[in-house]
């Protein structure tokens, strides 16, 4: 996962995660977690496999974390899953209802999600009733969430409290879903982005690695790009990042460019090894939006 600059906190509900296409190949949370296993950190104990994941980075869910952002009295912004993919498909439904319990339950803060398995995000969060008795979308995984409000259930988090069901909108308003797209062949999960429930919609094109003309932005309300940085970046050419533009402007999508990368970096003999300084960059380019406030719940 990548970080976004705007975000003040990380919460990590789970760690660990396996690679799934080219934006993998430098995870700098796969490299962070092996150095954390050595530093005898306990959420890092756990080893992937060594071909898709790596020592310390196998996936792990701490529900102890829950109750974090119940202790966060003053409103902040929260990347969810700095180390990890929240939708991966090892963390159980039972235990995202629990974490989203806990956002409900914070409506003074805003959370971001980034995965790179929205198809999963959509499916779980969409929640068609299949019980038969005809639930709108979203009651099974709400009325969930009030379970993990109840103290004598074994889903319970401890302090939050009954009336998730009600007090919260659907989907959650303070809640952000995005998905990870680096080139062409990865543009279809815009799609499945589309088809997930959330209160603002974000893509994250970094890192960028080739051209996304198949991209959709319509009902996409923020685009991220930047190049990578950091042993091994690969490159990024700005025509990908003009041509991204461009598109968001027909979809009135906020763009925000957060760098080029290493490789432009040194060789424009920029100013920030990330080529994170807008001053460096070609006019058009210095574009940093933000998506206008997330709309009311449903
Ligand atoms: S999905 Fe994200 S956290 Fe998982 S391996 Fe890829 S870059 Fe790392």
């Amino acid at each position: 996962m990548t970080s976004i600059q705007w975000t003040e906190q990380t919460w990590n509900p789970t760690t660990g995660c396996d690679r799934i296409s080219p934006g993998c190949d430098n995870c700098y949370a796969l490299t962070m977690a092996k150095r954390l296993k050595g530093m005898g950190q306990a959420k890092y104990q756990t080893d992937g496999d060594t071909r898709t994941s790596g020592p310390g980075f196998g996936l792990a869910a701490h529900p102890d974390t829950l109750t974090e952002p119940l202790r966060w009295k003053k409103p902040r912004k929260v990347f969810v899953n700095s180390m990890s993919d929240l939708f991966h498909a090892r963390v159980p439904r039972e235990f995202l209802v629990r974490v989203f319990a806990v956002m409900a339950a914070t409506p003074q803060h805003t959370y971001q999600i980034l995965t790179k398995r929205p198809e999963r995000a959509a499916r779980i969060l969409t929640d068609l009733c299949r019980c038969g008795t005809g639930h709108p979308p979203g009651e099974h995984f709400r009325s969930s969430m009030e379970w993990a409000a109840t103290s004598h259930s074994p889903t319970y988090v401890p302090g939050l409290e009954h009336g998730i069901y009600h007090r919260s909108g659907w989907p959650l308003p303070n809640v952000w879903i995005g998905t990870s797209i680096e080139n062409a062949d990865y543009a279809r999960r815009a799609d499945a982005l589309r088809e997930t429930p959330a209160a603002v919609r974000f893509i994250s094109a970094e890192p960028l690695l080739g051209a996304v003309p198949n991209l959709d932005l319509s009902d996409i309300d923020w685009l991220i790009v930047g190049g990578e940085s950091g042993t091994g970046a690969r490159p990024l050419e700005i025509g990908w990042v003009e041509d991204l533009l461009v598109n968001a402007a027909e979809t009135a999508t906020a763009p925000f460019v957060k760098q080029l990368g290493s490789v432009w970096a040194r060789a424009n003999n920029a100013t920030d090894a990330k080529g994170g300084n807008p001053a460096d960059w070609p006019a058009n380019l210095r574009v940093r939006e933000y998506p206008a406030a997330a709309p009311a719940a449903a």
